[in-house]
């Protein structure tokens, strides 16, 4: 196969436009920076295109999903108040993308005031019904009477159009001494190494950017924020749902694990686990001085 380059919109860690193209999935284009190794699909998916993904998501999967898998997300909300709490102060926090607010109520149940904000119509109708503090909104858009002390985001700046505009809006959102937590899918993880094209976070359509470390480092400090730690992070799964997952998202590998969640007790294939599935968790502070790019 020939090397094709080409010009595209700014990268969003180096500014740079020189991406070469590694390989087309379900025709969706997913490129890499040359001048930092980020990747990204291009052209970015269409609203429509957007909007079609997400129903179809919502409709085959968490919402409508069992009650195993609800105890499983409520393990994995209160795993990762646990994991961030220590990192980021006390007192208001925004959970972006916050789903169904698993999440908030997690952080709620430890004496934070969570709040929440998400896109997908159901999961707020789904939090709202459930007495949570949770709106439809993007980031963009979200106007509090006070800034909050923490903004967290999981799995979410991997999603978005415009990852430097959430950068930016998540510093916007915070009093000075407030710290932002994120996760995102890590391009060099064991995962992502070993599967090549085949890894599972390369979702067409649903994850547009992916970081490493280092590229998420310089998206964070070129947009007002000073990283304080990056690491490896897990993910609390049950051998049923990470079947089930598997199975959309890579069929070959769920084919080998197939014979061997059937044969597991309930008890164990229901059993939320910590699991690396390839993600990292950067914390970082407001940085006092913060160099705003160009711009
Ligand atoms: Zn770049």
């Amino acid at each position: 196969m020939t090397t094709q380059l080409q010009e595209i919109d700014p990268c969003p860690s180096c500014e740079g436009t020189r991406f070469q193209l590694l390989f087309t999935k379900k025709e969706r284009d997913f490129w890499r920076c040359c001048g930092c190794g980020v990747e990204r699909q291009y052209p970015l998916p269409t609203n429509e295109q957007l909007e079609q993904y997400y129903s179809r998501h919502y409709e085959s999967g968490r919402l409508a999903s069992m009650v195993e898998e609800q105890e499983m997300i409520r393990v994995r909300a209160e795993r990762r108040v646990r994991e961030v709490r220590p990192h980021l102060p006390p007192g208001r926090w925004l959970d972006v993308g916050c789903s169904s607010g698993a999440f908030v109520r997690a952080a709620r149940g430890d004496g934070i005031d969570a709040r929440g904000i998400e896109l997908a119509a159901p999961a707020v109708a789904n939090a709202q019904a459930s007495g949570l503090p949770v709106e439809q909104s993007r980031i963009e858009d979200h106007q509090p009477d006070q800034p909050y002390d923490g903004v967290t985001a999981f799995d979410v700046i991997e999603h978005v159009q415009d990852p430097v505009s959430f950068v930016k809006n998540a510093e916007r959102l915070l009093l000075p001494s407030g710290k932002l937590a994120l996760t995102v899918p890590n391009l060099a993880s064991v995962t992502c190494r070993l599967m090549g094209k085949r890894w599972y976070f390369y979702i067409p359509d649903g994850h547009l950017y992916y970081f490493d470390p280092r590229t998420l480092r310089a998206l964070l400090e070129a947009h007002g924020f000073g990283v304080e730690r990056i690491v490896a992070i897990p993910k609390a799964m049950t051998p049923r749902y990470t079947l089930g997952q598997l199975q959309q998202l890579n069929p070959l590998l769920a084919k080998l694990v197939h014979p061997i969640v059937q044969i597991m007790p309930d008890s164990i294939a229901n059993m939320a686990v910590p699991v690396y599935v390839g993600e990292i968790l950067a914390i970082s502070r407001r940085a006092a001085l913060s160099p705003r790019g160009s711009a």
